[in-house]
């Protein structure tokens, strides 16, 4: 899969949830209040149909997992999709809000691999 320029994908960044309730000053949710924002989550069979293994061994090195106007945490199946990812033996990048991250939400997981 190559994109307009002639480069070929490589890092895909997902947004699992577009969902937040945090409100930060700069951010277009805050700044644009009645705007209707999408509030929906990723489902690890979402990720999965769009991110087969074969399709990820030919287009895919790399994932980032963050929000553009969403926070992950509030993804149901988020652990389960870095679950996924890590079972591909993929390098993957996750960017979640510390304030509501705690190792105990995380399961101990070493997300470093
Ligand atoms: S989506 Fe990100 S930037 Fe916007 S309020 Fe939530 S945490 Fe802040």
């Amino acid at each position: 899969m190559i994109n307009r320029y002639g480069w070929q994908f490589y890092h895909w960044h997902i947004e699992p949830s577009s969902k937040c309730t945090v409100k930060c000053p700069r951010c277009p949710r805050t700044e644009f209040p009645n705007t209707s924002w999408l509030q929906k989550e990723l489902s690890l069979e979402e990720f999965k149909n769009a991110f087969t293994p074969s399709f990820i061994s030919e287009y895919v090195q790399r994932f980032t997992m963050c929000g553009d106007v969403g926070d992950p945490i509030y993804c149901k199946d988020y652990l389960r999709i870095v679950e996924y990812i890590k079972s591909i033996n993929l390098l993957a990048m996750f960017i979640l809000l510390p304030m509501v991250v705690t190792r105990k939400k995380i399961g101990g997981m070493n997300l470093h691999k």
